[in-house]
């Protein structure tokens, strides 16, 4: 056997789709990818997966690429979970943890996706390759898509930040700017598929990024011996992340591994400006409406509408847990928070989960000797245009006066 990939099933009805074979959507939903997951337990153990390299191809059995295929591969090295008790202390909590997902190749999580997405479209023979992006996603499709000498499009807000589009161009991708959001970038994407042949790799409409962000949950078990926080805080766009790593704990209770009876609960972070999600769950809805006039500085939570709308609040409401939104105008502090009492790189779309965090602790839906862990999905550096410095000068023709540098 080379996979343990049994078939695709359809999110929506359980509609079932053989594996081996190029997938999108059903009924322009996604799919979930299925595994034999007894054999999974006769052929692996977790202490297998540690004795592996640190990278997230040690979870391979997991994971949809046949076994005796290489993978495109940048590197991605498992990333630390940090304990932060000098921002717990700010915010009240004993046990903070942040996982830094900044540290990938590409400087953010969406390597996750991508090393996964870009290895399952090679081996299916797949040669041109397009995304709607609202920026780090089109960033590492075009690394990964360079690495495997495939043609590479993407169409990005024009107010994308200017590093995403930069990296996605030195990564010799076609990089389109248009006057919209990801939304009607997507539209762009979708028309042009059946005109120029482009195998569309938005964020849920083919089925392996998934299962690249699936692997956060498999390193967070891993990194806590198989127990897991008590909550998590996931900054939400199009929702891979947080149904990934839901995804990711039910495979693995499922083989039995957990320690814990109980799953984390998941809190899904969306900015003030953009938060379908928390509007959905608040009316108890399924399926979200699409925001009007989302705007926000965190340009990863900038999702008006999302194809795996339930599958995200399906797994909030399972989990316990609950969506919440930050507030815009606090983007910049926490960031600068973060970082400064932490020397973690924190993204505008993580601060926001740190002002959810701060108001659910308020409210006492979090608890101060929770065990507590937030994603940090990407690198502070990665957005300069969010941050307006105004640093003091000094004048290399005067004396110094030293006393008045003290911090
Ligand atoms: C894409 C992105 C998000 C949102 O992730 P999803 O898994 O698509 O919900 C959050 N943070 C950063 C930095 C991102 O690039």
């Amino acid at each position: 056997m080379n996979s343990y990939v049994t078939h695709l099933e359809s999110a929506l009805d359980g509609t079932q789709f053989p594996a081996g074979q190029v997938h999108t959507v059903h009924q322009g939903r996604p799919l979930w990818v299925r595994y034999n997951l007894p054999a999974v337990r006769r052929a692996v153990t977790p202490d297998t997966f540690t004795s592996r390299p640190p990278s997230l191809w040690r979870y391979r059995e997991l994971l949809p690429l046949p076994l005796d295929v290489e993978p495109v591969t940048l590197g991605e090295g498992m990333t630390p979970l940090l304990p932060c008790p000098r921002l717990g202390q700010a915010l009240g909590l004993r046990r903070l943890f942040i996982k830094d997902e900044s540290q990938l190749p590409s400087g953010s999580f969406k390597s996750r996706g991508m090393t996964m997405a870009v290895s399952m479209a090679k081996h299916l023979g797949l040669r041109r390759l397009a995304i709607p992006t609202a920026g780090n996603a089109g960033g590492a499709l075009a690394a990964y898509g360079a690495r495997a000498g495939m043609e590479v499009y993407v169409f990005m807000p024009q107010d994308t930040p200017i590093i995403n589009q930069i990296e996605a161009h030195l990564a010799g991708a076609r990089v389109f700017l248009v006057n919209g959001l990801i939304t009607d970038c997507g539209r762009i994407v979708r028309e042009g598929t059946a005109k120029l042949g482009w195998f569309d790799v938005s964020t849920l409409k083919e089925p392996y990024r998934l299962e690249g962000k699936k692997t956060m949950g498999l390193e967070l078990a891993e990194q806590t011996e198989y127990r897991l926080p008590d909550v998590i805080l996931y900054p939400t766009g199009g929702g891979t992340g947080l149904i990934g790593m839901w995804k990711a704990f039910t495979e693995l209770r499922e083989l039995g591994w957990l320690r814990s009876e109980r799953l984390p609960r998941l809190v899904s972070c969306q900015s003030e400006g953009c938060a379908p999600i928390v509007r959905a769950f608040e009316k108890g809805e399924r399926f979200a409406e699409t925001f009007a006039n989302a705007h926000t500085i965190a340009s990863g939570l900038r999702v008006p509408a999302a194809v795996g709308d339930f599958m995200m609040l399906d797994a909030i409401r399972a989990s316990g847990g609950c969506a919440s939104a930050g507030r815009e105008g606090r983007i910049v502090e926490w960031m600068r928070r973060g970082m400064s009492l932490e020397g973690i790189s924190i993204c505008p779309e993580t601060a926001v989960c740190f002002d959810c965090l701060e108001q659910l602790i308020t409210a006492g839906k979090i608890d101060a000797d929770e065990e507590v862990v937030v994603f940090n999905t990407g690198a502070a550096q990665k957005y300069p245009e969010v941050i307006s410095l105004n640093l003091p000068r000094i004048d290399k023709e005067h004396p110094v006066d030293y006393e008045a540098l003290v911090l």
